[in-house]
């Protein structure tokens, strides 16, 4: 994997990174099409997500590079094939990917629990004007510890790191069953709304983080945990 970019959490998550990298590289070597599309994309985000001219999914084809443009692999790899989810096989996912979007594998190989109820939740949002796009889903091993990585490289040391950047052996995005999405109108929406799908914040510094509790459509989510250190199940 080559990363040529400064790795930068401009959240503390563990959790953010790959559509920002993404998209820079993108603007490093993608089309002026693609280069437009991310822009447009990326100035309708900053703008907010309630306005009314935000109420269309984006159009993904748009955004997309070349693979090569993605750091998936080194050169030399073979094509990359859409069946498995190829193009982006450690499961980043590029701007206005959304829960339909199963043929990467960030968001195809997602627990069908929380990929269904994404799913339901997406299209209700929708209906209410709110785009729910998915800026990171299931994540490679590979992945998570680049991030992880990056974390370190950027905090000082690993155990710093650690407070903001699950291993790859705990990240609940790597088993498949967490989701980040795009934006306050979508992390809002479903904060209000995404208990009834069973979909929970889970963190309540990292407002983006829903995982999928089948128990919460008919009682309620659980009490989130302020950060991750207080979650036990990644101290693993
Ligand atoms: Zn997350």
């Amino acid at each position: 994997m080559t990363l040529t970019s400064p790795p930068r959490h401009q959240r503390t998550d563990d959790d953010q990174p790959p559509r920002r990298r993404g998209v820079r590289r993108l603007l490093g070597g993608a089309s002026l099409v693609a280069l437009a599309g991310v822009g447009v994309a990326l100035f309708s985000a900053q703008l907010g997500e309630t306005t009314a001219s935000h109420t269309e999914l984006p159009v993904q084809d748009t955004v997309l590079a070349e693979p090569s443009e993605l750091g998936t692999g080194e050169s030399g790899d073979s094509p990359a094939s859409e069946a498995d989810g190829a193009e982006n096989p450690d499961g980043r996912l590029q701007f206005g990917t959304t829960a339909f979007d199963t043929e990467y594998a960030g968001i195809g190989k997602l627990s069908p629990g929380l990929r269904d109820a994404l799913q339901a939740a997406t299209r209700d949002a929708q209906s209410a004007g709110v785009s729910v796009m998915v800026n990171s889903g299931w994540r490679s091993v590979e992945l998570q510890e680049q991030l992880l990585q990056d974390a370190v490289a950027e905090y000082g040391s690993k155990e710093e790191a650690s407070r903001w950047v699950a291993s790859p052996e705990t990240s609940l995005h790597v088993s498949g069953d967490a989701v980040d999405v795009e934006g306050n109108g979508a992390s809002d929406w479903l904060a209000t709304n995404g208990a009834s799908y069973g979909l929970c914040l889970t963190y309540l510094n990292e407002p983006w983080h829903f995982e999928y509790q089948a128990a919460a459509s008919t009682n309620e989510c659980a009490q989130p945990y302020a950060d991750p250190t207080h979650d036990s199940r990644l101290r693993g």
